[in-house]
């Protein structure tokens, strides 16, 4: 059920930390301690936030692959 502003039912993960456990994701790396990737996904599916910073963080790893800058 969306539209919980603030989120608090995702394991209490802030925004900034669901951002980085995604690019390392992104990179194939191990997510960092105490972002699991169950929490990832419940965070993500309630914020629209965090799912916007991955959709262009994905777009700007394809282009760079593209681009051959790693
Ligand atoms: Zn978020």
């Amino acid at each position: 059920m969306p539209g919980r502003p603030g989120a608090g039912d995702d394991g209490g993960v802030e925004c900034s930390d669901v951002r980085t456990a995604v690019s390392a994701r992104l990179d194939g790396e191990e997510l960092p301690p105490g972002v699991p990737g169950a929490v990832l996904v419940a965070h993500l599916a309630g914020c629209g936030g965090c799912r916007d910073w991955q959709e262009r963080a994905r777009r700007l790893k394809a282009l760079a692959a593209v681009l051959d800058l790693g």
